[in-house]
């Protein structure tokens, strides 16, 4: 779990596992039970068991793995907000005066297991709770933060978070994935329901969409999405099997890709929410490509240059007029 600071980073270490009630605020009594009963049992018996047809697999170090994996993001969240709260704090000290103030540090939390396709429920698609559901209901309700934006740039949907918040107004879901993935949902017609119509944004990117597909998605819909439901928080699920290197998905990403993102998300939560910001890991399944673009990620949040020179005409040309439709349909749908 890492704590950006300005050209540094700050290893945070000594952090709890989430209490029962942050996980609950996302998922069933049951479920949580049900989890903690088997990986008691897994333990018991040296077994490895799978409880979902991905497959997704538990052992019995499972439940408490979980728990510090959300407990990671909940950490992080505590800590940027401190962060921001010093900051803006030290502003209004110096009676509005901008100079020397230093941007708020992001924070990224590499934890195992992923969230994303987790349900309410059940286990799905690799994950066990839901991570950053389980940190946008903490930060709401622990630090008053009404008001999340999470961004899910894996290459898959990430329908367990949808789940979650698709009748919620206060959180704003934008996802971008490979259209017809695993696990199938996450059309563009796909906006919330309810009081939280509107609040679900999915852009389903043709295969073979890479580095500009991607970046025109960011400029198109994301950015003027973000700016105009005005998020307290901004936080990511990060995953990186959109990389061309990942052998789970058709996409093209690159390293310099998600030095892209994350220069751009790290801009854009010092515009719109004093620079509260946390990713975590979600996918990512080719591990060279994988430390290659979360590192990446970091140069891009800390204004350095990417580390990587790939040349992106080494790959395949991108589906651009098709991208295009799909941007153009998400405009339209969400009035962008
Ligand atoms: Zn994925």
């Amino acid at each position: 779990m890492l704590f950006i600071e300005w050209l540094q980073l700050v290893e945070l270490t000594g952090f709890a596992p989430a209490e029962r009630a942050a996980i609950t605020a996302v998922h069933s009594d049951k479920y949580v039970a049900t989890l903690e009963k088997l990986s008691a049992i897994s333990a018991d018996c040296g077994e490895t068991r799978i409880v979902e047809s991905a497959p997704t697999y538990l052992t019995g170090t499972t439940s408490r793995d979980a728990s510090r994996a959300a407990g990671a993001v909940i950490a992080l969240v505590d800590n940027v907000v401190a962060a921001s709260r010093q900051r803006e704090a030290e502003a209004a000290a110096s009676s509005g005066s901008s100079s020397g103030s230093s941007s708020t540090p992001a924070g990224f939390a590499i934890c195992r297991p992923p969230g994303h396709h987790s349900l309410p429920s059940g286990a799905m698609g690799f994950c066990i709770f839901g991570n950053v559901s389980i940190a946008a209901r903490y930060a709401q309700r622990q630090h008053g933060l009404q008001r999340v934006l999470i961004f899910d740039w894996d290459v898959h949907h990430g329908n367990g978070t949808q789940d979650v918040f698709e009748s919620d107004p206060d959180v704003l879901f934008i996802s971008t994935h490979q259209a017809n993935a695993y696990p199938g949902t996450g059309k563009a017609a796909e906006v919330g329901v309810g009081d939280g119509e509107g609040a679900t944004i999915n852009v389903p990117l043709p295969g073979g969409s890479g580095h500009e597909a991607i970046l025109a998605a960011w400029e198109v819909v994301v950015e003027p999405a973000a700016r105009r439901f005005k998020p307290d928080i901004i936080l990511v699920s990060a995953g990186y099997d959109a990389h061309w290197a990942d052998p789970l998905a058709g996409l093209q990403f690159c390293s310099a890709t998600y030095h892209a993102l994350g220069a751009r998300v790290k801009a854009l939560a010092d515009e719109l929410c004093g620079g509260r910001l946390v990713f975590l890991l979600e996918g990512g399944y080719d591990l060279d490509a994988l430390g290659q673009s979360v590192a990446n990620t970091f140069l891009g949040v800390l204004g350095e240059a990417p580390s990587d020179a790939f040349d992106r005409k080494l790959l395949g040309e991108e589906p651009l007029e098709k991208v295009q439709q799909v941007l153009l349909e998400a405009q339209r749908i969400h009035g962008l």
